[in-house]
Parts: structure tokens; sequence; C-alpha cells
């Protein structure tokens, strides 16, 4: 009998014979979501046998949903992420400007997934446009609730915006909107608990995996009560909670000013020779830059939704683009989680044969082993840096390479599976 995944307390309960909900996607999410589905059910069958193994219970979002049930994003879907604890999504269309919302960030929102995680590390025999793309291994964690992104926004000249300009002039002495009658407006809410949440995340990952530091980035430089409030939390929330399992550069600089730059220097020392993950931090500029110069820096980055937007892009783009860049967003406290392919529904190849699997894949590799099925998750990513190895692509990395085999998107999953 197949059963669904729980969480009591600390400890996610799963049993040998599980649900997971899955919504195919958009786009080219019909091609990659049951190529990478496949690849998974032979990753555990060849791990643990008939022991364990998983039901795919499909769930509808995006242009499917609104065929069946004429809504873009139904409630049972929701109820089934919600019920299940762990899904998959493929890509969802969002539609630009005027009208609905964005699918993706409503989910994330309605379960408050607050961390979305990616990880990025290069692959052999994929070409990146870094001279030593191997420096590169990062995790962000981006928050995913919060900032400009909350969708807090009202368009000029409706009476909203006016409304909004009139209680900042009025109200609260504004006078720097520089056009203030033809001016849209969004906010920025960014909070202690929102902060320190996915900070604590970040620190305890770092812990767990035995990582050497955190960075938290940010743009506090201009946007001091948002931004640089999120760096003054995350560094309380570092120092209060994980106490002697880390070393902040704010600790840094106390000591600096005590006693001195030699005193600060062995401390930080003393720290990383204690195995303490460093807790540091940068504005979101120069970050970028250095992602590029020196990535080596990295480790684990903390940031809010805005950056964490745009950095998770370029980190992807460094170690050969969207197409194998996996993701997934996480309430770290209930347990609720959804591994998803980070690209977009890619129209432009859409139907084709052509799609690159390999993002969702490798965030179910991740799902794999959140739910503790590490050896069918060590499985597909072996498999994974195997087929690429042997020179065996799809179109988008192709391009890069001209001493690659070019595979669609079934062929290349097939691949994936006789090197399983
Ligand atoms: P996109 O990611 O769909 O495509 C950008 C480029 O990358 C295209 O050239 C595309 O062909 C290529 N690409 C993307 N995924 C690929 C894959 N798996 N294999 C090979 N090439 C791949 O971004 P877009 O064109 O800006 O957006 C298209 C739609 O997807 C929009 O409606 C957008 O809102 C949506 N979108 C959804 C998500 C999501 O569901 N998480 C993320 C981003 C964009």
């Amino acid at each position: 009998m197949y059963e669904k995944i729980t969480k009591t307390g600390e400890n996610l309960h799963v049993p040998n014979r599980i649900i997971i909900p899955y919504v195919e996607g958009d786009g080219v999410g019909a091609e990659i979501t049951p190529a990478a589905l496949k690849v998974v059910d032979r990753a555990v069958s060849r791990a643990y046998g008939k022991g364990r193994s998983i039901e795919w219970k499909e769930v509808f979002a995006g242009s499917k949903a609104l065929e069946k049930t004429g809504s873009l994003l139904p409630c049972e879907t929701v109820e089934a992420f919600r019920e299940y604890l762990v899904g998959v999504k493929g890509p969802l269309t969002t539609p630009v400007g005027e009208g609905s919302r964005s699918l993706n960030v409503t989910l994330r929102q309605t379960l408050d997934l607050y961390v979305c995680l990616r990880p990025v590390r290069s692959f052999r025999g994929i070409v990146s446009p870094l001279r030593e793309p191997q420096k590169v291994n990062m995790t962000v964690f981006r928050e995913n609730t919060e900032d400009i992104y909350a969708g807090i926004e009202w368009m000029q000249g409706t009476p909203e915006a006016l409304k909004f300009m009139n209680f900042l002039s009025c109200e609260m002495g504004v006078s720097k909107v520089r056009f203030p009658q033809t001016s849209s407006f969004g906010v920025k809410p960014v909070s202690v608990e929102g902060s320190e949440r996915l900070v604590a995340a970040a620190v305890e990952y770092a812990i767990k995996h035995k990582l050497p530091s955190v960075t938290l980035v940010h743009k506090g430089n201009i946007m001091k009560y948002t931004e640089g409030g999120f760096k003054r939390w995350g560094y309380d929330v570092a120092e209060r909670r994980y106490g002697d399992r880390v070393f902040t550069m704010r600790q840094y600089s106390e000591i600096k000013n005590r006693n001195g730059e030699n005193e600060a220097s062995k401390a930080l020392e003393e720290a990383r020779h204690a195995g303490k993950v460093i807790i540091k931090d940068v504005i979101a500029d120069a970050f970028l830059q250095n992602t590029l110069l020196v990535p080596e820096e990295y480790s684990v980055i903390a940031t809010l939704n805005l950056n964490g937007d745009y950095i998770s892009d370029q980190l992807a783009a460094m170690v050969g683009g969207i197409g194998i860049a996996p993701g997934a967003n996480i309430n770290c406290l209930s347990g609720h989680a959804i591994f998803e392919a980070t690209h977009g529904t890619a129209p432009d190849i859409a139907g084709r044969d052509m799609a690159n699997p390999s993002s969702l894949l490798l965030s179910l590799a991740m799902m794999l082993e959140y739910i503790g099925w590490d050896d069918a998750a060590n499985l597909i990513v072996s498999s994974v840096e195997k087929t690429f190895a042997q020179g065996f692509v799809t179109c988008d990395l192709a391009r890069f390479n001209s001493r690659t085999e070019t595979l669609g998107t079934s062929r290349f999953a097939e691949t994936v599976i006789n090197n399983l």
C-alpha cells in the first residue's frame, strides 16, 4: 500500500512506498517531466529493488488545469501539495503585466515555502564561460515569501496608486517621489522572522554539510531598513542560535575595534581551525562581480527574494545554464517541499523533443536526498555526471561544445537510465 510522507516535530516519516503529487507543467513540461520521473523510478528500483517505490499522483496547474477545471491553480492541487508534504513541479507559464499572478509565487506563498534552495556546481564535460568552473560550488538560500516579490503593488493612475501617493505625501511627509501623479508603486516587506528563519536554514545546512561559510548577500548600503535589516537579523540569529558553532564577521569587527586587527585575525583563524562556520556579508553588486573573479570564496549564500532570483540564474549560467540547475522550495519547519525545474516553459523548443530534462532530474535527486533515499539520489547524480562526461548532451549544452553528441529529451533520459 502506498502512503503519505508525514512530519512530526523534527522528524520526517517516509514509508517504503510513498505517494508523491506532481504537476507536469506547461511547454516543455510535457517532455521533461515524464522523462525525469522514469529515471527516478529506475534509480529507486536499482537502489532498493522491490523494497521501495513511488506512486506518482498527477495534479494539475497551468494550462492543463485551465482546460480541465477552468482554473490555473485549482484548490485540489494546493491541497495535494499540503497533504502529501513533498511534491514535484514542472515549469508553468506566467502571464506578464496584467492578469493573474505567477502560479509559482502563489504556490510558494500559500504553502509558506520560505526557502528557495538552489545548489550550483560544475559538471565535467559541460562547457562554462569560466576558465575554472570547478571552483564553483555554492548553495543559494533565497528568501521566497517577502521582499518586493510579495505582490503588493498598484498600477499608476489607479485610485489605489493615487491614494497611496496621497498617504505618502500627506501622512508620511514623503517628498522624494519624482513623478507622483504617474508612478506605479510596489511595497517591499522584510521582517525579522522572515530573515531569521531563512538565515537559520542556511546556517543549519552549512553546519550539517560541514561547509566553511555562509554569506549574507544584501543591498543594505542603499535600502537600510529592509536589506540592511536582513543583514543585521541574519547575524543576530546566527550568533544567538548557533553560538560556538559559528564565527561571524560582526564578531570579528567587534574584536578588531576592541583589541586591534591582529587579535581579530587570530580569532578568525582559530574559528576556521575549529571547523566553525564563518558568517560573513557582502553587498549584492560586489558579490556578483566576485562570483566571477573568486567563486571559491563562497559556499552557502543567504539572500532576499529579488537578489536571489538574479543570483541563482547567473550562477547557473556560470556552470552551463538553467537547463542543468536544480531547485526546491521548502518550509524547513512544516517539512513541505516542492522540487522543480528552475527554468521556464521554453516555448521556443516545446514539443520538439529538444529540452534538457536535467534541471528537473537533479531536483528530483535533491528530493530523494531530502526524504533520506540517498542511494537512489547518488545513483542519479553519478549517472548524469557519467552521461555528460561521455559527451552526451541536449541542444542547449551542445551549442557550446562541438565535441559532444546532441540527444533529444527522451534519448538523453534513456542514456542516463543506461548509465545508472
Ligand atoms: P525559459 O526558461 O522558458 O527559456 C529561456 C531560454 O532557455 C530559452 O531559449 C529556452 O529554450 C531555454 N531553455 C529553458 N529551459 C530549457 C531546457 N530544459 N532545455 C533546453 N533549453 C531550455 O524562460 P522564458 O522564455 O523567459 O519564459 C517562458 C515562460 O516560462 C514564461 O511564461 C515565464 O514566466 C515562465 N517561467 C516559469 C518558471 C517556473 O515555472 N519556475 C521559471 C521561469 C520562467
